[in-house]
């Protein structure tokens, strides 16, 4: 993808004087002396990490009108949300990825129709072992679940139970998955909750396993309830959509907003700086970028190494997307394809480029098969694939040399693990260390709208507390 024209080409000049500093410093180094001085206000906000969260921090401080610099040790922004340019012409994001477009904080934050989004279908079709079976759209209005009364997958009971637990969901006022987990004491694992509703396994293993899974990246469903409920609100308020072109446009429209040159790019920060208890700067390549105040809102565990901070989160819940290209449609419509079964390597199928036609070239269609949990285990890339592609032609009912296997993208930290309780350990926004501040899906819950709401937040505490 190209930089955004905030980046400058070069990407390499520090913006602030430098100052020297020992090699061997911690990873918070503190240079020993006391100050209880106010921070130069024309000095910058430092923001490490430029995913959602540091990207939204950054514009809700320029848009405050303090000075801003983003310090990304990669080569984009975006963080995990990135997508590539196949030599072919396909866009393939790292990963398979959907934004829904309720999420509040992308709302606030993200202009929809700049990015020429286009939508999923809310129905789904089932594996069942034999065939793809249709379910017509089972949360947009929770009563149409009902119409739908001769699908075989679940019970007319559990029908009824959907269009209960759905009209719960969507009247809630949760912002987050976060506030829909409630009190840490009584919050339970997803499966537990549907469990706990009365729902069949008919439900649980045919429909709520695979769809869930695919959301959770957690087949098991072992995952906080909070995330199924919050989700479940989202899919009743809103669809499920992708940018024209490829989900890093959303990180890009952030960067977009910020000044020209705010943004650092192949810049990883060593070490926070710290003074007299203080945070003043931060270190790369031994030198110094002094700060009015340090937000640091690079991904879990970078951003624990960093600071120190025990309760960030760093057990990681992983996630493999096989990118298959084929010349004969997939004949899947928008929907999206589960594997009701549990006996596949690929938990879902998504047809990308039925969605979003710019995601292939003309008179090609790109699919994406999503592999979870111990079924990535398989440590080569090929034979995994082969596996995926297999699996995907068996339930399109089409031979397996009609799909090209274009990619296979790992990504072993997509989330941080949300088990029943987490919620209630996640750090705060604001440290130990005046002037240091924590972004990061790690201070909210593992997804965009947590990513952007944190960075919200981080801004909030550093214009609060004056740093
Ligand atoms: C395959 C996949 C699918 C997903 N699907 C969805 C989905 O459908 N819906 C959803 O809501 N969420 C989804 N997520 C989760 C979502 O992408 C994350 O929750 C969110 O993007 C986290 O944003 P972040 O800014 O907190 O962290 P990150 O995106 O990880 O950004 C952190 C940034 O900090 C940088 N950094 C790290 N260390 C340093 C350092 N020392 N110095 C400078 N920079 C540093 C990193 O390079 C990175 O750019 C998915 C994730 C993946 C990987």
């Amino acid at each position: 993808m190209t930089a955004p024209g905030n980046v400058p080409p070069a990407a390499v000049d520090h913006p602030v004087p430098v100052a020297a500093m020992p090699a061997d410093a911690a990873p918070i180094a503190d240079r020993g002396m006391a100050t209880d001085a106010p921070r130069d206000p024309a000095l910058p906000v430092v923001v490490v990490g430029a995913g959602m969260a540091g990207l939204a921090c950054a514009v809700e401080l320029a848009r405050a009108g303090r000075p801003v610099l983003v310090v990304e040790a990669s080569d984009g922004v975006g963080g995990r949300v990135r997508t590539d340019r196949h030599p072919d012409g396909f866009l393939l994001d790292r990963g398979f990825q959907v934004l829904l477009e309720a999420y509040p904080a992308v709302r606030r934050q993200v202009d929809l129709a700049a990015l020429r989004v286009a939508a999923f279908d809310a129905g789904a079709l089932v594996w069942t072992g034999g065939r793809l079976v249709p379910l017509a759209d089972p949360f947009r209005h929770p009563g149409n679940a009902l119409r739908d009364l001769t699908t075989p997958l679940f019970g007319a009971a559990d029908k009824v139970r959907l269009a209960a637990f759905g009209l719960r969901a969507r009247n809630a006022g949760w912002q987050t998955a976060r506030e829909a987990a409630g009190a840490p004491a009584d919050d339970v694992s997803a499966s537990e909750a549907l469990w706990g509703a009365g729902f069949g396994s008919g439900f649980v293993d045919r429909f709520a396993r695979p769809f869930w899974g695919g959301i959770l990246l957690d087949r098991s469903l072992s995952t906080s309830a909070g995330p199924l409920r919050f989700t479940l609100k989202m899919f009743l308020h809103g669809k499920a959509v992708l940018p024209a072109a490829g989900i890093q446009a959303m990180p890009e429209q952030l960067a977009d907003r910020l000044p020209l040159g705010t943004i650092r790019l192949n810049r990883p920060v060593e070490a926070i700086v710290t003074e007299g208890g203080r945070a003043v700067g931060v270190r790369l390549e031994g030198t110094t970028i002094p700060a009015a105040a340090v937000v640091v809102a690079a991904d879990p565990p970078a951003a624990r190494a960093l600071t120190g901070i025990a309760a960030i989160p760093t057990d990681a819940v992983g996630c493999t997307t096989v990118y298959l290209s084929g010349a004969r449609d997939p004949g899947l419509g928008r929907r999206l394809t589960l594997d009701g079964t549990g006996r596949l390597s690929v938990n879902h199928l998504a047809p990308l480029s039925a969605v979003v036609p710019s995601y292939a070239p003309p008179g090609k269609h790109l699919l994406a098969a999503v592999v979870l949990g111990e079924a990535a285990a398989e440590p080569d890339d090929e034979a995994l694939a082969r596996r995926a592609r297999a699996d995907a032609s068996q339930m399109l009912g089409q031979d397996a040399t009609a799909w090209t296997v274009l990619r296979t993208v790992r990504v072993p930290f997509s989330q941080f693990a949300q088990p029943p309780g987490i919620f209630g350990r996640l750090p705060g926004t604001t440290t130990d260390t005046a002037g240091l501040f924590l972004a990061s899906e790690a201070t909210v819950d593992s997804s965009y709208n947590g990513a952007i709401a944190s960075g919200e937040a981080a801004a909030a505490a550093v214009l609060r507390e004056g740093g």
